[in-house]
C-alpha cells in the first residue's frame, strides 16, 4: 500500500516539475499564432499580417506582403 502511494507522489512531483514547460511551449505557440503569416496573393511570400495589405475583391479577402505586391496584382 505504502509503494503505490509512494509512486503516486512521485509521479504527482513529476507532473509538477513537466507542467511548467508544456505551458510555455503552449504559450509560444500563442505568440506565434498572433503574429499570423498569411501568403501573398501575389508573389507568394509569406509575411506577418500586420505588415501586410489587404483587399477585398468580390467578397473574398486578398492579403499583399507590400503595397507594391498590391498595385501588381491591380495591372
Ligand atoms: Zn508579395
Amino acid at each position: 500500500m505504502l509503494k503505490i502511494v509512494l509512486w503516486i507522489l512521485v509521479l504527482y512531483l513529476l507532473y509538477r516539475i513537466v507542467r511548467p514547460f508544456i505551458r510555455v511551449r503552449k504559450s509560444k505557440d500563442k505568440k506565434n499564432d498572433a503574429e499570423d503569416l498569411q501568403q501573398c496573393s501575389h508573389c507568394g511570400k509569406y509575411a506577418p499580417v500586420s505588415g501586410g495589405v489587404k483587399r477585398k475583391f468580390a467578397g473574398k479577402e486578398y492579403y499583399f506582403c507590400s503595397e507594391k505586391c498590391k498595385k501588381q496584382s491591380l495591372d
